[in-house]
């Protein structure tokens, strides 16, 4: 690594910070043992810890012998620690008063307070994980969803650095093709031929990077959710199938028209996929202005959705104003639903064929549950284009998705290139070096000190 890394002894606390039961002291770097020795006493002086070895004690200032925390202590020497330097950690009782106490004395003992994300970034640093692994954890530590929690689990195996790998050896065996070009510029030998290059870079690098950048749509609505809108003139039961899909009494929900004025939204799992549901006020045109709000409101949820469920009565004919409503959802991605067929005739049902005979009509009743299966089945289709839950099992992040994008966009350069009647090897090889370094930020072969620096600063305190 040829960044700067200055060895000093890194030190914080390392759980949340409340009256729980114990909180946690992480200590990383060659003073570990020192400051242990400092400020650790057991009734039978200990002459030489053993590593990963649990010792009870007590805290105690060196100055005056008075203890400030009964704890348990472990020393971990390296290089088998998180940092691959020796960790020290003093699991204290967790007040807030005695687990700073505990810090201030590690600090006089010559630790410094550890940034955010720099024990994480040492375990980098130091070659313990790649930079995708880090974020990883990061992820980890944030996840909200089962589904997001696997995702992150991966990729702290290291499954985008081990995708990554084969798409590197083929874009530096390309590379080494073409410098051979470079260098030898009269000798007729081809080795290869440019076409066959190009194609082993369409093959190697270009699919399994467009599959990357699949994945990382797909990802990104397991990791996000999506948002529902649910729109329709009033009193057509939108508040009642909000209800019906959290399947518990939560929006107020009322027979006169036009009570659900402002924008009500609640969160709900459609197959896996966690989904915001909004429900909106009627869109009509209105002289009321608290009314007027929530429908510019709703115009602005709209616009934002993933998916629209324009919802219609079916126990009444069509009217004017459904129409009109569509023509304002139309554009966006959306399901037209009849509600309350428990109560509709046949006769109005086939007005709505007539009225809409390029959509496909969703029939439900939010009052009986009839059909909401089948319309939670259809917004999974209409988002994610599948019909069976699909977790892709390494997903890159938005950092990474970015950097995937350069490689690929530099590899196509250098395809596009190499198909020429007139090669210039120079400018392809320039292609080719870019792909790899945009490749190697990724996982952290090429990175800047800015860059780490914004990646690790995302962790919280201790970690
Ligand atoms: P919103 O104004 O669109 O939110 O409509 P609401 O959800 O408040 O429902 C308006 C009225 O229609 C209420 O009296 C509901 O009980 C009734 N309603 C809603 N869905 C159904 C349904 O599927 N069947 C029947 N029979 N009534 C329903
Ligand atoms: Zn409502």
């Amino acid at each position: 690594k040829d960044l700067e890394y200055t060895e000093a002894t890194i030190a914080a606390i390392a759980t949340p910070i409340g009256p729980g039961a114990i909180g946690v002291i992480k200590v990383s770097g060659s003073l570990s043992e020192k400051i242990l020795k400092r400020l650790f006493r057991s009734k039978k002086p200990i002459k030489e810890f053993q590593s990963h070895r649990l010792y009870y004690g007590y805290i105690v200032n060196p100055e005056t012998e008075t203890p400030v925390d009964e704890v348990l202590i472990t020393l971990m020497r390296k290089p088998h620690t998180y940092t691959r330097e020796d960790v020290l950690e003093i699991y204290g009782h967790s007040g807030y008063l005695v687990l700073t106490k505990i810090l201030e004395l590690v600090l006089k003992e010559g630790a410094r307070l550890a940034e955010p994300g720099e024990f994480t970034k040492r375990a980098f640093l130091n070659g313990r994980i790649d930079l995708s692994q880090a974020e990883a954890l990061l992820d980890l530590i944030n996840a909200r969803s089962e589904e997001s929690l696997k995702l992150a689990l991966n990729q702290l195996r290291g499954a985008l650095a081990e995708k990554l790998r084969p798409v590197r050896e083929a874009l530096l065996s390309a590379l080494a093709v073409v410098e051979v070009a470079v260098d030898f510029p009269d000798e007729d030998v081809e080795i290869i031929s440019h076409y066959e290059l190009a194609e082993n870079l369409e093959n190697q690098v270009l699919e399994p990077l467009k599959e990357l950048l699949k994945n990382y749509q797909e990802g990104r609505l397991y990791r996000e959710g999506i948002a529902v809108v649910i729109a329709g003139r009033p009193n057509v039961g939108k508040s009642s199938l909000l209800n019906a899909l959290l399947a518990e009494e939560r929006a107020i929900v009322t027979p006169i028209p036009g009570t659900t004025r402002d924008i009500i939204e609640e969160f709900a799992t459609i197959k896996g996929l966690p989904v915001r549901l909004i429900d909106t006020a009627g869109l009509r045109e209105t002289e009321d202005l608290v009314e007027e709000i929530g429908v510019k409101k709703a115009k602005e949820k709209i616009a934002t959705a993933d998916v629209v469920i324009f919802m219609l009565d079916g126990s009444l004919e069509p009217t004017e104003e459904d129409l009109k409503l569509y023509q304002e959802i139309k554009a966006m991605p959306h399901l037209v639903v009849i509600n309350k067929i428990d109560i509709a005739s046949h006769e109005n049902l086939n007005r709505y064929r007539e009225i809409f005979p390029q959509e496909k009509l969703i029939f439900i009743s939010a009052r009986t549950g009839e059909g909401l299966e089948a319309l939670a089945e259809a917004i999974f289709e209409l988002v994610t284009g599948r019909t069976e839950e699909f977790i892709p099992s390494v997903v890159p992040n938005l950092r990474q998705k970015m950097a995937i994008e350069n490689a690929l966009k530099a590899t196509e350069q250098a395809i596009s290139n190499l198909k020429k009647t007139d090669i210039y090897p120079e400018l392809i090889a320039i292609d080719l070096r870019d792909a790899l370094s945009s490749l190697g930020e990724i996982t952290g072969e090429t990175t800047t000190e800015d860059l780490l620096d914004r990646i690790f600063s995302n962790f919280c305190l201790g970690k």
